[in-house]
This record gives structure tokens, sequence and C-alpha cells, in this order.
């Protein structure tokens, strides 16, 4: 349906040889909020997303601190020394204040983005987290468009953004630390249920006994809560990103859990359901976007509001008013 101009299907049989700037400028039409690049961008990733699927799409999250940068160095590392092509994207939907908290910082993984295999691009910036979200994915197509066979998602364990990531990718690793004292911490049980594997990082030195356990302690706890699928029990491994310790082992976890969902037929059905959950979400942000900029939204709110601060209107009759035509 879409007619490519001559710039567009130039763009498109750039990426699809692999050629890094051409990916890098689909990238920056993909982020941009101009109403003529969002057009285009629609068009490469539509005209892409026949050549995308084909990558082993891997989350990682942690606190920040946990070694989550340090981590995907290091296996990013070995994976490209293997011959993978490797892109390393991140979601954070912090960057819009702190100018780039993750992968913003240009001294982080040095060796990797110097390695020609590999492709780092920091987090989109500005916008709601689903809007943040949402161009990771359309970034992660163009990168497997462009041959890119494994692609690392790295979030920082703020808010939603977790969520937003496992919903994105076939695996889902969580790192953790030992010792903080907060292994079974409510808080942390959330992102537990949605890892399909936790790494203990910093699994070296004088850490090495409270890291062992660690895995004990996250080993039993998630045997009180619900598997991410039907066919696997999520894995404790201890890591040490700086002595590249462990690393393969949580590789090999992450084929293991491949094979399996393959042979059993539900990766392409977890991968059918992100598309379709996508879609109801960006449905759901395209809805409220429309209602807020409706005019009669505009005129009504801010007395409506006014109304139910000083308690002369409830928020429903509020809500009725706003709904009313
Ligand atoms: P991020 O904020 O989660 O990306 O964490 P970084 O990768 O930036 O690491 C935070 C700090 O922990 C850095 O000083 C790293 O050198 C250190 N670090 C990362 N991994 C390890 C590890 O396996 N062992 C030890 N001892 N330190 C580590």
């Amino acid at each position: 349906m879409s007619m490519p101009d001559q710039e567009i299907s130039k763009n498109i049989d750039g990426i699809l040889k692999g050629d890094r700037r051409s990916l890098s400028k689909a990238i920056t039409l993909v982020e941009s909020a101009h109403p003529e690049h969002q057009e285009k961008a629609r068009i490469l990733v539509d005209d892409l997303l026949p050549y995308s699927g084909n990558s082993i799409r891997l989350g990682v999250t942690g606190v920040p601190g946990v070694g989550k940068s340090t981590f995907i160095e290091s296996l990013g590392l070995e994976l490209a020394s293997q011959n993978h092509r490797v892109a390393v994207l991140a979601v954070d939907p912090s960057s819009r204040r702190s100018g780039g908290s993750i992968l913003g910082d240009k001294t982080r993984m040095t060796h990797l983005s110097a390695h020609p295999n590999a492709y780092i691009r920091p987090s989109p910036s500005g916008g709601t987290l689903g809007g943040v979200a949402s161009k990771t994915r359309e970034t992660m197509i163009l990168c497997e468009a462009a041959g890119f066979d494994v692609i690392i998602v790295e979030t920082v364990g703020v808010g939603q953004s977790e969520t937003a990531v496992s919903s994105m990718v076939d695996f889902f690793l969580v790192l953790m630390l030992a010792g903080a004292g907060d292994e079974l911490q409510g808080i942390k049980k959330g992102i537990m249920e949605m890892a399909d594997a936790i790494a203990i990082n910093k699994a070296d030195g004088d850490n090495m006994t409270h890291a062992q356990k660690a895995r004990k302690d996250y080993e039993n706890a998630l045997h009180y809560l619900s598997p991410t699928s039907a066919i696997w029990r999520p894995v404790v491994h201890t890591v040490s990103s700086i002595e590249n310790n462990g690393i393969l082992d949580v590789w090999n976890t992450v084929l293991e859990h491949r094979k399996n969902h393959q042979s059993a037929g539900m990766l392409s059905v977890k991968r059918q359901k992100q598309a379709i959950d996508w879609m109801h979400d960006m449905v759901e942000d395209e809805l409220k976007r429309e209602f807020y900029n409706r005019s009669r939204t505009r005129e009504l709110l801010p007395e409506l509001t006014r109304a139910v601060e000083k308690g002369s209107m409830s928020p429903g009759s509020a809500v009725r008013r706003l709904f009313k035509f």
C-alpha cells in the first residue's frame, strides 16, 4: 500500500544491506516527533517488517549500579566474537529529565561499541513510557532487518519500564545484587515474577559467599511465584561481569529457553500476543491524546477540576460532563 519515495527506498536498501548509516538515519526518523518524519518512519517500519523477527530478543533490567552495562558489554563481546551481530537498545523513560541516565554516557560499553559486530543506541528521549517503549520496539524491527541477530534491550529498574521491556522480548533477565538485605522484599516480587532468569552479579572476591547464599534464597523464593510460562522454571545464576564468570551460563539458559519454546510453538505465540498487546497499548495512548486534545475537554477541564477540588462537584459528575455532548 505504501508508495515509498526514492529516498525511503534507498534507505530500505541500505538497511537490508546492513549499512549502519542507513540504520541510524531510519532510527532518527522513528524517534522524531515531526509528523512528516513519523509518516516516513511508518512506511519504513511497515516495509521492513517482513525482514524482521529473526533475532533473539533479550531484556535486561536491574537497579542502577547492579552492573547492567558491564554485564551487557561482557556478554555482547562474547557474542560478537562468536560472529553474532549484537544490537543494544534501551528504554529509559527518565532520560527526558536526566539527559540520558542509561546508555547516554558515552564512556559506557566502550569496547563493545567499538566492535564491528555491535551497534549501541541510547534510549529515545521524551514522551511517555509507552511512547519511548514503542519507539524502541520499532527500532528493534529496523535492527533485525539490518541483520542483527541478538537484540539486547536494557532498562533501569524503575516505574513500569520493566513491564514495558518484558513485553517486547523473548527472554527477560533480572540482575540482582547479593547481601543488600533486600533479597525477598515485596518491591522485588513483581520484577521476579517477570524473570525468565535471575543473575546475581558481582559474585567475585569477598562477595562470593553472599552471592551463593542469595542464589539459594532466590531459588527458594521462585518456588512460590508463578512461572513465566507453563514449560519454563526460572533459573538463578551467579555471575561476575567484571571477571567474565558465568556469563556464558546465562547465555546457555537463554538458548535453552529458546529451544524449549520454539519446539513447543510458544515463541511465535508469545510474539503474536506481544504485537497485539502493543497495538492495544497504542490505541489507549491515542484515545487519551485525542480526548485531551478535544476542544470540549480543553474548555471544560479547568473549571471542572476546580469544582472537584472545592468539593462542589463529585469526580463522577465531572467525568460525565466531559463525555456528554
Ligand atoms: P549499571 O548502572 O547497572 O549499568 O551498572 P554498571 O555496569 O555501570 O556497574 C556499576 C559499578 O559496578 C561499576 O563500578 C562496575 O565496575 C561495577 N561492577 C559491574 N559488574 C561487576 C562485577 O561483576 N563485579 C564487581 N566487583 N563489580 C562490578
